[in-house]
């Protein structure tokens, strides 16, 4: 997910290496490596925390090879500490790589090397493709990686050098991003632009399995298979700032189009022959429990309340979704019957840190839904799910909040089917298209730029919505206020009449949301009601509901009714970035706001 860099040159490696990881250090990240080549043998350096960690450590060293590799972890497998740390090499030190990603079938390469007599010295699972190289190195590195890249699934970007062809780096992509630039006297390698900038302009980009090459005056690029095609230069016409961005104007809008990705990478290997598999689950006997708690605080708490719903649909097992901060100071009623489930992007929430650790004093069995690896929650917690958002920088937050949904409702059939429940195999399977769905979505974004235009000079804002679509709108409103600063409120759609339709007047705005069949017609009429009254509506609903005097209406995909509250988080997040944007907020780092919140 995270930073990798790479130098073939005249010059020193190091000091290319090392400003392009800091470039890429807004991609966020756990610890970071670099090997180079000096004198014919690998000098690898590499620790945990920050590059500042790294650059004192390399104090202590003189690396002045022209060839080298370079890497920022953001761990998916194995806790960040030194040994997990890229760059990885073989036993004898003869080869060494970086990879971003995550190779899915690491645990049966593992056991086949591991049967072979190889040894692992770290717990990821990119040290499988090192090994693997080592067992099938026969005097050609290009030809080894190739049948590597054949037994490996999942996606990279990988980085390779060795001792016996010293001269050179072969690089290899699948769906992780890899660039390639032409420098003075160099060609040079990082999973983002930024990372070359400082060098040179002039780039290549690598496709999904394609290879290449590099050496100090020569590229040459290859498919998989090892099939020569050409690439085209292109030369970037922007600017440090702007490539950290992707080209995207802020970091939220760029998170939020990279939903369809990171919802895919959240499925990757849990979902096969109409069967939920989370590994990570195992042992649990789900009979033992006779309640479940969802514990988490703002956005994660808004997805706890999606996944409440369908844990307690589908295993009919009594569920509670509860705000962090009120569960802790509540007498909660928890023993060892119970399961208790905590939602944190950060995986550092002091309020949903300190709900654990009590949820653990009374014995319950506990879950942490976490973002970030090895962060406090996920180890504290007897068992963890991780979602793979990447590192989410923009403040309000948008790709770890549908990662989450994902997680959750696979989680709520995983315990169903762990029951022996009848699991919605519709659902489960229809979960392989949502990023696909998403995609189609986000290319309406010129729709709900216009909507946007129907907030820019009001104070209030009023979201509505029954069941699933409730937790859609708090979500919603929430990400409005967030980033826009319009005071917006989310009401079930049936409290209306008794208090908050007082509000409505002429020219109010009320977003509703009605994507669940067997109430949208209920909130349909609820809307209306504020219709009758002056406001001026945007529905977000499903084909086939009847809408009639509704200004806007935006018809989702068809999917299962659970999954529209995947779904319908894309307009509501497109809708509260438009009206930030047109009020010229700073969107990526809304006042008052702070991205992780370890303070009570
Ligand atoms: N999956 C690899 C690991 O956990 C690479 C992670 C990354 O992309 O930084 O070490």
């Amino acid at each position: 997910m995270c930073g990798i860099t790479a130098y073939c040159g005249n010059g020193f490696a190091l000091p290319f290496l090392m400003q392009g990881l800091s470039k890429l250090e807004y991609r966020g990240y756990d610890s970071a490596g670099v090997t180079t080549i000096e004198k014919g043998a690998l000098q690898t350096v590499k620790c945990k925390g920050r590059l500042k960690n790294l650059e004192d450590k390399l104090q202590d060293y003189k690396l002045e090879g022209h060839v080298g590799i370079g890497h920022t972890r953001w761990a998916t497998h194995g806790i960040p500490s030194n040994l997990n740390s890229h760059p990885h090499s073989n036993d004898d030190e003869t080869i060494s790589l970086v990879h971003n990603g995550i190779i899915e079938n690491y645990r049966e390469l593992k056991d086949e090397l591991i049967a072979k007599g190889y040894h692992f010295q770290s717990e990821t699972d990119s040290e499988v493709v090192v090994q693997l190289l080592d067992y099938y190195y026969d005097g050609d590195l290009f030809e080894a990686t190739k049948k590597v890249l054949k037994k490996i699934e999942g996606s990279y970007a990988l980085c390779i050098v060795s001792v016996f062809e010293p001269e050179k780096i072969i690089v290899a992509k699948k769906d992780s991003p890899l660039i390639i630039g032409k420098a003075d006297g160099a060609y040079v390698a990082a999973s983002d632009i930024p990372a070359l900038l400082a060098y040179t302009k002039d780039v290549y980009f690598l496709d999904d399995l394609e290879m290449a090459i590099l050496q100090k005056d020569k590229i040459h690029f290859y498919t998989h298979d090892g099939k020569e095609i050409n690439k085209e230069l292109v030369t970037i016409p922007y600017d440090l700032e702007a490539a950290q961005k992707d080209g995207y104007d802020t970091f939220m809008l760029k998170e939020i189009y990279e939903q369809p990705h990171v919802i895919q990478e959240t499925l990757r290997g849990r979902i096969a022959d109409q069967k939920i598999i989370l590994d990570e689950l195992q042992g649990i006997d789900f009979h033992q429990y006779n309640r479940v708690y969802f514990v988490a605080c703002g956005t994660a708490y808004h997805a706890s309340l999606c996944g409440s719903q369908v844990l307690e649909r589908s295993t009919k097992i009594p569920v509670i979704a509860t705000v962090a901060s009120e569960f802790r100071y509540s007498d909660p009623l928890i023993d060892e019957h119970t399961l208790a489930i905590f939602v944190s992007q950060s995986g550092e929430t002091a309020d949903t840190l300190a709900a654990l650790r009590l949820a653990k004093e009374h014995h319950a069995t506990t879950i942490a839904i976490a973002n970030v690896l090895g962060s406090t929650i996920s180890r504290d917690a007897d068992y963890v799910l991780y979602t793979c958002a990447g590192p989410e920088i923009a403040v309000a937050s948008t790709k770890a909040y549908t990662t989450q949904l994902v997680l959750l409702i696979l989680l709520a059939y995983y315990v169903a089917q762990q029951l022996g429940k009848d699991v919605d195999f519709k659902t489960i399977q229809q979960l392989n298209q949502i990023p696909q769905y998403v995609e189609n979505i986000l290319n309406d974004h010129q729709l709900f730029e216009q909507y946007a235009k129907m907030l820019e000079t009001l104070h209030d804002a009023y979201f509505i919505g029954r069941g699933l679509d409730y937790a859609s709108v708090l979500e919603g409103a929430l990400k409005l206020k967030e980033v826009s600063y319009v005071h917006a409120d989310a009401y079930v759609a049936g409290e209306l009449k008794h208090g908050p339709i007082a509000l409505i007047e002429e020219g109010s705005v009320v977003i509703a949301v009605a994507t669940q069949p067997h109430i949208a017609a209920k909130t349909i009429s609820n809307i209306q009601e504020t219709i009758a009254r002056g406001a001026r509506v945007i529905l977000i609903t499903t084909h086939g509901e009847e809408v009639k005097n509704v200004e806007n209406t935006y018809y989702l995909p068809d999917v299962t009714p659970t999954l529209q509250a995947i779904l319908v988080a894309i307009p509501l997040q497109l809708l509260a970035y438009y009206t930030a944007c047109i009020k010229g907020c700073d969107v990526d780092k809304p006042r008052n706001l702070a991205k992780s919140v370890t303070v009570e």
